[in-house]
């Protein structure tokens, strides 16, 4: 049982860093640049990571711009402001998805540009072949390490499968749903859900990323930890990844001023 679920654990851990780190942070926002190579060791482990569910690069980036741009209005791709109904805003969200990676869905020029791809891989994470193999490796393995009396455990398999659309649903619905808010001036509904987000590596922190989407460090108060980000410097420290001068500007602190008034206007 201790199998399982560490290897449950060490899944989900895997699958949050490729989308809060590769999809997210530098496919969607560019906080940092990556050489060719470095680049598609990324992809390929956001296509093993997330296995079955592996979400396009490029479809993802290009609905999380218009998702910063739109926040909660009546273009928001997912919203549970717009949409009330968790399961009807998933599978809008789906759909959307599934049109922007098939160019049924047309989205305004400015969205695009600057994004990763590799067809090849692409073909390949998107055919059925790809699904079905991907999704059996992980029933083999609970098959061989799944002990006798402990069969409720295969509950856990359609987690697997679904891993990617799953991380993306927790923080697109209870993101801007329930918690606490830093940026009251940020024009949409996002929240802070979690006080410290060790679940989903610094992206339940939606209200201080959209009141700061410069930013790629999500934590802004003392308590908060974005482990997310904390794994970006580490990177950064062994050269794989460059942070870009405009996050690097955004996430230093802003000098005190010592007996002098900003100077306005
Ligand atoms: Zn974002
Ligand atoms: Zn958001």
């Amino acid at each position: 049982m201790t199998t399982i679920l560490i290897f449950f654990a060490g899944h989900w851990l895997a699958a949050v860093l490729a989308q809060t780190l590769f999809l997210h942070r530098y496919a969607s926002h560019g906080y940092f640049t990556m050489t060719p190579f470095w680049e598609k060791v990324a992809y390929a482990f956001t296509m093993l990571a997330q296995g079955p569910s592996f979400l396009n690069p490029r479809a993802y980036a290009l609905m999380h711009r218009m998702h910063h741009a739109y926040s909660d209005g009546e273009r928001d791709p997912h919203s549970p402001v717009q949409q009330k109904n968790f399961f009807k805003m998933m599978w809008q969200t789906a759909l959307t998805f599934d049109g922007i990676q098939r160019g049924q869905i047309t989205v305004p020029e400015k969205f695009d540009g600057n994004v990763p791809t590799w067809p090849a891989l692409d073909r390949l994470s998107g055919s059925w072949f790809y699904r079905i193999a991907a999704g059996s490796l992980y029933a083999f393995f609970y098959m061989a390490f799944v002990p006798a009396g402990s069969e409720w455990l295969y509950a856990l398999l359609p987690l697997h499968w679904l891993m990617g659309p799953i991380h993306g649903a927790m923080v697109n619905w209870a993101g801007h749903m329930y918690g606490y808010v830093n940026f009251r001036n940020s024009k949409d509904h996002s929240k802070n859900t979690l006080p410290i987000d060790i679940l989903i590596g610094g992206e339940l922190y939606q209200n201080n990323h959209h009141g700061r989407a410069n930013s790629p460090n999500f934590a802004k108060r003392w308590f908060e930890i974005d482990y997310g980000y904390q794994v970006l410097r580490l990177l950064a420290a062994m050269r794989v990844i460059r942070f870009t001068e405009k996050s690097l500007k955004a996430v230093r602190p802003l000098p005190k001023l010592r007996g002098l008034k900003p100077v306005t206007g």
